[in-house]
């Protein structure tokens, strides 16, 4: 089981910029978070630097018990879905969901059995075989979130999933993520710079500022001021 705790975090750009500053952080096991804060306030560096994709300067980060900062991205048991999805367009739909298990070296039957398994689960059973030009936007977003899911992470991050969808569609989209989130158990760290999906979706919210986190608590502790 898989909490993450951020300890005294810094990620600090070539160029000289903090966008993480000094921050500590704890996320329960199986939670719903979200980071929430204007443009440039340092929420996608943050999502980046757990995941391993940008070094922290200073601090740490710890997936459950083992500290994660001087890991690769590989052996991080993260998944990670952007908002423009990065599904592999030449690959099938099928093929973009095993993507992580033929990485590990698993055998065919098994990626076979867990991307027709996972689709299932996401709706996406009779689209296995096409790809992704030939999907709708929440039907690619699905994709993405089936092959975070496949990956068998121990966290799932994502960086604004939503904003590239229509309004109906974000909202489908909103009420089948939080079930999806409810049934694995995952611990989530969600991106977004909106109040309402923010509100609509998280266990806990965080509202960041230059690098630092400067509310937290649940939607009615950060929305409702006495
Ligand atoms: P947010 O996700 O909240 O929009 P970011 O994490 O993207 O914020 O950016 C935080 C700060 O770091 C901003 O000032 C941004 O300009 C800067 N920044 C982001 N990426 C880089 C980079 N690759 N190199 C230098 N500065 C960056
Ligand atoms: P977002 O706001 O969605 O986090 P941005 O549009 O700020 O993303 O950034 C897009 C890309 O540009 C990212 O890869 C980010 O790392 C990079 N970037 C952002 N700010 C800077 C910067 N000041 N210097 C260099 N790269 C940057």
């Amino acid at each position: 089981m898989a909490g993450i705790t951020i300890e005294e975090l810094s990620t600090v750009y070539p160029n000289g910029v903090r966008a993480v500053d000094a921050l500590d952080l704890e996320i329960s096991d199986g939670e719903l978070f979200a980071l929430l804060g204007p443009s440039g306030c340092g929420k996608t560096t943050l999502l980046r630097t757990i995941a391993g994709l940008e070094a922290a300067s200073d601090g740490a980060v710890a997936i459950g018990e083992r500290d994660v900062t001087r890991l690769q991205p590989g052996d991080r048991r993260i998944a990670m879905v952007f908002q423009d999805y990065a599904l592999f367009p030449h690959m099938t739909v099928a093929e973009n969901i095993a993507y992580p298990l033929r990485v590990r070296g698993a055998a065919k039957s098994v990626q076979h059995e867990t991307a027709v398994r996972t689709a299932d689960g996401l709706s996406l059973g009779a689209l296995l075989d096409r790809r992704p030009g030939q999907l709708s936007g929440g039907q690619q977003q699905r994709a993405a979130l089936a092959r975070a899911v496949a990956a068998s992470a121990e966290v799932l991050l994502l960086d604004e999933p939503l904003s590239n969808l229509d309004a109906r569609l974000r909202l489908e989209a909103r009420t089948f993520l939080k079930k999806l989130q409810r049934e694995l158990e995952l611990t989530t760290v969600f991106v977004t710079h909106d109040q309402a999906e923010a509100l609509a979706l998280a266990d806990r919210i965080a509202v960041m500022d230059a690098g630092k986190i400067r509310q937290l608590g649940t939607p009615r502790e950060v929305f409702q001021r006495p």
